[in-house]
């Protein structure tokens, strides 16, 4: 939306900004995470969208470690980020999905564990000598 906003009309910036802020203080509010494709793609200190050539520059350094550098064209404000083919994002792991199925299963095999465990004869008798 906000892409949408700054794309026909770049002079719309507020709009922009008041879609980014909505959207983090939805997300604040339902206590989840931004991807990091849209997290990265928002200026931390004024909440704009950082598009390469319109709200931002972009440039590639090779000194030390290869690393983009964006920065922020209305408040100046820089992100870094180094280049790594290899990285993989936390979000794309496979244990960062979480399976509720899975979770269940393995509290069953454990409660079963336990009860096998414990001796079941005494229960046993209980119940038949309330019975008789
Ligand atoms: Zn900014």
């Amino acid at each position: 939306m906000a892409h949408q906003v700054l794309l026909s009309k770049p002079e719309n910036k507020n709009l922009a900004r008041f879609y980014i802020s909505m959207m983090k203080r939805i997300a604040t509010r339902l206590v989840m995470k931004l991807h990091p494709s849209i997290k990265r793609a928002i200026c931390k200190k004024c909440d704009m969208l950082l598009i390469p050539g319109i709200t931002a520059t972009v440039r590639i350094k090779a000194h030390r470690q290869k690393h983009k550098v964006v920065q922020c064209v209305e408040c100046g404000k820089v992100k870094r980020f180094v280049y790594n083919p290899n990285h993989i994002l936390w979000v794309d792991k496979p244990e960062a999905v979480y399976h509720p199925q899975e979770m269940e299963d393995k509290r069953v095999a454990k409660s079963m564990q336990e009860t096998q465990g414990k001796p079941s004869k005494e229960t046993d008798k209980a119940s038949s000598s309330k019975v008789t």
